[in-house]
């Protein structure tokens, strides 16, 4: 009965279920997880669902094992992040009614884990197993995960899901790319009605900006890339973005980000402002799209962030490229230069060892002589 749940899961899900029991609680595991447990993938966030008020099996899980919990939204799902690396969220089962497309749904609390499991993106995602004592790694799969997964399918569980919560339209793409999976034929004809239908503009930029932080995380970047062009996904993140080489070379978000706004060129700015980046993020994408522009050095080392953004992007570019250029401005004071000719000079000697045609600092006086 419970051969799903990994030997490395056992013990916690068990401590978790036999305590979830003590308060009189039912308790499941449930989502990505049971999806990830059943394809034998590690997963390091955990969902689990209970059937009544489970605040204090936040605390417990801290008491056992240590770490930190917070409550991250209104409808009381509390996460906790344990010392040894694994992310729990704890939810009390709910339903939800969306009012108005694309925005945050009307929530209700629940008993019925079936109703709880209709309100998810796909059937893959929709399975639940048991982790109290008696019935521990009991499934509960009333959609066809199971049957889906084997057949690599990603499957919305109604018509209006798409227009509900048009994140799912990334999601799908997402998980289609992640795993090698097919949309089921009426996901993808709603799918491709959903774009002709302009949904993913109903979402809020916030939101969709989260989504595509997480694509810019996965593994399969050039698939879900490929996915998102043949279902003409990308226009919604920006005009003309396309996929680009260098993003499969890294694995970090960040620099794919940076990845992007350098390969937007003078569009770049624009779409990474309308991102809400950190300031510091901004500031180091923004130089160095710059320097992409004008095709000149920089006038300060680069941090370690922007030399691989630019070693990706560009893997051609001569090694000083990189480096602060071989001459400062006020030194050509000395030169007996003024004004504007010391800018006009400066960027000349930029422009020649962005292009590799100086590499060394005598050559750089030699051109401004
Ligand atoms: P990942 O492996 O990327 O974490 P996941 O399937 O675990 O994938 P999460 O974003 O961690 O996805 O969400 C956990 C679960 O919550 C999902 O498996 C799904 O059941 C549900 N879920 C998440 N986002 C949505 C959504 N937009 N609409 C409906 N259900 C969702
Ligand atoms: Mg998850």
């Amino acid at each position: 009965m419970n051969e799903l749940i990994p030997q490395s899961s056992k013990e916690l899900l068990s401590t978790i279920g036999n305590y979830a029991k003590k308060l009189g609680l039912s308790a499941w595991v449930v989502g990505g997880a049971v999806r990830d447990f059943y394809l034998g993938k590690i997963t390091e966030d955990v969902d689990l669902v209970f059937d009544a008020t489970q605040e204090s099996v936040a605390g417990f899980c801290v008491r056992t094992w240590g770490g930190e919990k917070h409550r991250f939204s209104q409808f009381g799902t509390f996460r906790v992040k344990l010392n040894n690396g694994l992310k729990l969220d704890l939810a009390r089962l709910r339903k939800e009614k969306y009012i108005f497309p694309g925005a945050l749904p009307e929530v209700t609390f629940t008993t019925q884990l079936k109703e709880d499991l209709f309100r998810r993106d796909f059937t893959v995602n929709s399975w639940a197993l048991s982790i109290l004592p008696e019935t521990f790694g009991k499934s509960c799969d009333p959609y066809g995960a199971q049957k889906d997964i084997d057949s690599g399918l990603i499957r919305i569980l109604h018509e209006k899901s798409f227009l509900d919560d048009p994140t799912r339209i990334f999601r799908a793409i997402r998980f289609a790319g992640r795993f090698g999976w097919k949309l089921a034929p009426k996901t993808e004809r709603l799918l491709r009605q959903a774009v002709r239908d302009e949904y993913p503009l109903l979402v809020s930029r916030d939101r969709f900006c989260r989504e595509l932080m997480k694509i810019l995380e996965e593994e399969k970047i050039k698939e879900i890339f490929e996915l998102l062009q043949k279902y003409d996904l990308l226009k919604f993140a920006w005009p003309n973005l396309k996929y680009h080489v260098a993003l499969e070379k890294t694995q970090d978000s960040q620099v794919r980000l940076g990845i992007l706004v350098l390969s937007l060129k003078d569009k770049g700015e624009d779409f990474l402002k309308s991102l809400r980046p950190t300031k510091k993020m901004s500031h180091e994408i923004l130089s160095v799209l710059r320097l992409v522009q004008q095709e000149v050095c920089p006038l300060s080392p680069l941090s370690e962030y922007q030399r691989t953004l630019l070693q990706l992007f560009l893997p051609h570019l001569p090694s000083h490229a990189l480096e602060p250029c071989f001459i400062h401005g006020r030194e050509l004071q000395t030169f007996g230069l003024f004004g504007r000719r010391i800018s006009g000079v400066l960027k000349k000697v930029r422009y020649a060892q962005w292009h590799g045609e100086i590499s060394s600092r005598e050559e750089a006086i030699k051109l401004i002589s």
